[in-house]
């Protein structure tokens, strides 16, 4: 834990986890860190894919070194979810095996599922990645479905994160993609955190920023090495993932990782959840929405200086309640706080032409990266057209125009509504059906 006030932003960057490692000796390394610890009994909580990647070998070189391990190994091939059965599973484990430390040996339901369990038991557990597919590692909020329903809570962050580059670049190719996706993002989520600040006394941290930027910009310019699970593609990713946990964890709160992309994945899910389309994996809608949240924040460029006149959120009119449905009602809160932020902060902008020219270079600077960002979708093969992952034209639009309703976080999409402009810009840049002839 660090109590020096951060030299970029002032604040105190509080993270708890004490080692990350990336690298082809990260098993040696994991076991002096459980030696360090003193750690004796252990406990590998893996899924059956996980525990023939990794799990098993791991849990034998563990007890050849004197560790008495046991293992919480979950039967499922694929379809595991992270609710109350797998969480009481991992706590039964944890009451029987009594450990002094606990290894997560997976990826996002394994770690979720291990992150929540032991928040409850009290018990530090270790995270131990098997492929590069999300960027929750090091983060400390565990991502739950209980009755049915997603939900993030807030818990603990890993105490060390210990990936092999081997094991990750040898995981499924569509993993390594999720994973891309949700990496990509934080390119349209580095514009919305400068463009929040810009606008309120949002905190923001060019140190924080840069941690998550550099992998970034390294996997943009890697693609196709990246697709090719060339290793150190995937060592690049693997750092920009785990990077933007701890980024997020520096400021207290995911806006260095997550803006209107995460948004319209967030809006995706939920018509999944009515049935008005299939899940897909959340990288993958990450990726494909940044390509339009770019768009967007690009287009919002050219009306920076205009004033806020209304508060963005929501006047509640039938089309938007359609695509909430018995949802709606629910986002009450957000849409109060959506009021609030405007109310303290909508007469300041757009104030003094400085102001204004100021915050338009940080955000010419923000979205300079954007042409590499089309590109990498493009040969990651995320399409520029609507139709994938069951969105099309009108779901598309529907979720540019209303995503905004399911978060309090001010975005792109706040400013362009509370200047009147969203829908002119939402028909400037989003795909539109070639009229029949
Ligand atoms: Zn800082
Ligand atoms: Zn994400």
């Amino acid at each position: 834990m660090t109590t020096t006030p951060c030299p970029g932003c002032g604040l105190l960057h509080e993270v708890s986890t004490e080692q990350v490692v990336v690298a082809r000796d990260a098993r040696q390394q994991l076991g002096a860190y459980v030696d360090a610890k003193g750690w004796r009994r252990l406990l590998v909580v893996a899924d059956a894919n996980t525990a023939e990647a990794l799990g098993d070998e791991l849990a034998a070189d563990l007890a050849a070194a004197g560790h008495e391990v046991a293992t919480q190994r979950f039967a499922a091939r694929e379809g595991l979810l992270a609710d109350e059965d797998a969480v009481g599973a991992v706590r039964d484990a944890l009451a029987a095996a009594r450990p002094d430390g606990v290894l997560a040996v997976g990826s996002g339901v394994i770690n979720d599922v291990t992150r929540y369990a032991t928040f409850l038991e009290g018990q530090g557990y270790v995270c131990v990645p098997t492929a590069p597919s999300m960027d929750g590692y090091a983060s400390s909020v565990a991502a739950m479905q209980f009755d049915g329903v997603k939900i993030t809570l807030p818990t603990h962050a890993p105490l060390a994160v210990f990936a092999d580059p081997a094991v990750l670049s040898a995981a499924p190719p569509e993993m390594i993609r999720w994973g891309f996706g949700d990496l990509i993002g934080k390119a349209a989520a580095r514009f919305d955190w400068v463009l929040a600040s810009g606008l309120s006394d949002e905190p923001f941290c060019e140190i924080v920023e840069a941690r998550v930027l550099v992998p970034l910009t390294r996997c943009i310019e890697g693609v196709e090495e990246l697709l090719a699970a060339d290793e150190e593609a995937v060592v690049a990713l693997t750092t920009g993932l785990i990077e933007s946990g701890l980024a997020m964890a520096m400021m207290g709160n995911s806006r260095p990782a997550s803006g209107c992309e995460h948004h319209a994945s967030h809006f995706w899910d939920l018509l999944a959840y009515r049935g008005l389309r299939e899940h897909a994996p959340h990288g993958l809608q990450v990726g494909y929405a940044t390509r339009f949240a770019t768009a967007v924040q690009r287009a919002s460029l050219d009306r920076l200086g205009d004033p806020l006149l209304v508060p963005a959120g929501g006047g509640g009119g039938p089309e938007e309640q359609k695509w909430f449905g018995e949802q709606y009602l629910a986002l009450g809160p957000v849409r109060d706080e959506k009021q609030m932020w405007f109310a303290r902060y909508g007469d300041g902008w757009p104030g003094t032409p400085e102001k204004v020219a100021d915050l338009a270079r940080r955000l010419v600077s923000a979205a300079s990266i954007f042409d590499r960002v089309g590109h990498a979708l493009d040969l990651a093969g995320f399409p520029a057209d609507a139709g994938y992952l069951g969105v099309d034209e009108v779901a598309l639009r529907a979720t540019f125009r209303y995503a905004n309703r399911l978060r309090s976080r001010f975005t792109v999409l706040d400013l362009l509504e509370s200047q009147l402009h969203l829908d002119d810009v939402l028909d400037e840049v989003l795909p539109v059906a070639l009229a029949a002839s």
